[in-house]
């Protein structure tokens, strides 16, 4: 079905519950909550803000990147199910009006707990701090029993994602020795290539920021790549930590790595790159399972945050990376494909349960969810 389908035929083709269309006049919002899937839990997923080429690309994205919220949170193994929201701007940078932002936040409110918001491209804490000024239906914020900055849980996730997919290769965990290149060292690259360093691993680095890079040769002693060269080093690792679609016809017939483990979303810029992987004998941890660490970290609000507690659950992915390596090879399928496969079983089991506003969540203890905050 080609992307110009009606939206209820999208809808039913991507197993979708909800989409609300959002306007309000007096402030200029216009908005779209796409609910993929409440069956394991309340929905949850970013707030966007962008600029898109039509209203229909912005339905598309939101029921794309909702999809995917519902795949990575399953796969996580957390009670919940993906959601996400598109406001639709003229310029992602301008500053938003209050007036618009809470209207977002009533419209989020509405919903009743069944969609849940979080920070996402071009959202400010400011904007996501606004729109918590309607809703208690907001997750990820600063201050006090919020979880904060991601990042460094997604590097840790990384970390035991890649000791999980040596061991695959090589029957032995340990990253000491191994050369791993971190291509992208942002927020989530620059934490990874610190703790692969503390491991022993022999790091490389590449970012199109060279002040970035220079920060780790003097902090760690990183080897500096040109951006261009990143994806073409020979290593034991590549982990991808920019932008998505890295994985790609032109990039995969010369890649010298082993494997490849790394926090960006979307490394695949084609589900049959998955394929080309396997077939150049290079082994694929998929990208949505690996870089879960960022949602698990949200999820451990709704229980009252801990920071060891969230490091445990997150040390968990190097198990789901293990079942999905199984699952790949008792079914002939590329790591991608399995670990799709792996989710969606998980949903089904929940299928024909829908989340309502005022149920229990399944980490209330059977008590009505009325917000976030725990007892
Ligand atoms: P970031 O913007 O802080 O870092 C990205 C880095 O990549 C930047 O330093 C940028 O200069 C660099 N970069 C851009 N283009 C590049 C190129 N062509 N070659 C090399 N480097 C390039 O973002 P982040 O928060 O570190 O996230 C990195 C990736 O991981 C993104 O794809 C993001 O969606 C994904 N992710 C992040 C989290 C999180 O917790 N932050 C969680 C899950 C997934």
């Amino acid at each position: 079905m080609g992307t110009d389908a009606a939206v209820t035929e999208l809808m039913t083709a991507m197993g979708h519950e909800q989409v609300v269309f959002v306007a309000d006049a007096t402030s200029g919002l216009r908005a779209i909550i796409a609910v993929h899937s409440t069956a394991l839990g309340p929905s949850l997923g970013g707030v966007r803000f962008w600029r898109y080429p039509s209203e229909h690309d912005a339905v598309v994205d939101a029921l794309r990147l909702s999809e995917a919220m519902s795949l990575k949170a399953a796969a996580a193994g957390l009670d919940q199910g993906g959601g996400k929201a598109v406001v639709l701007v003229d310029d992602p940078d301008a500053v938003r009006t209050d007036a618009l932002l809470r209207a977002m936040g009533r419209a989020i409110d509405d919903l009743g707990g069944r969609y849940i918001a979080a920070e996402d491209v071009g959202a400010t804490p400011h904007d996501m701090q606004v729109i918590a000024s309607e809703t208690p239906w907001v997750t990820g914020a600063e201050g006090p029993g919020g979880s904060g900055d991601p990042s460094p849980m997604t590097a840790y996730g990384v970390v035991r994602a890649m000791g999980a997919a040596l061991e695959e290769l090589d029957g032995d965990a340990a990253l000491a020795g191994k050369r791993v290149v971190v291509d992208g060292v942002g927020h989530v690259g620059a934490h990874l290539a610190r703790l692969l360093a503390e491991a022993g691993a022999r790091v490389a680095v590449a970012d199109v920021h060279r002040e970035r890079v220079d920060v780790l040769v003097q902090e760690i002693g990183a080897e500096p790549l040109p951006v261009e060269r990143a994806l073409e080093e020979a290593c034991d690792v590549l982990a991808p930590c920019a932008l998505g679609g890295v994985l790609n016809e032109k990039t995969i017939p010369r890649l010298q790595c082993r494997a490849v483990c790394g926090a960006a979303n979307n490394q695949l810029a084609e589900a049959t790159d998955d394929d080309a992987l396997a077939e150049r004998g290079i082994l694929y941890a998929p990208d949505f399972v690996v870089n879960a660490g960022g949602i698990i970290n949200l999820a451990e609000e709704f229980v009252g945050y801990d920071r060891d507690n969230a490091r445990k659950r997150t040390a968990q992915i190097a198990d789901t990376v293990r079942r999905v390596f199984e699952l790949a090879r008792n079914e002939s399928v590329p790591p991608g494909r399995a670990a799709e496969q792996l989710a969606r079983r998980r949903i089904a089991e929940g299928a024909g349960h829908r989340f309502r506003p005022g149920d229990p969540a399944p980490w209330t203890n059977g008590a009505p969810l009325r917000t976030l905050r725990p007892a």
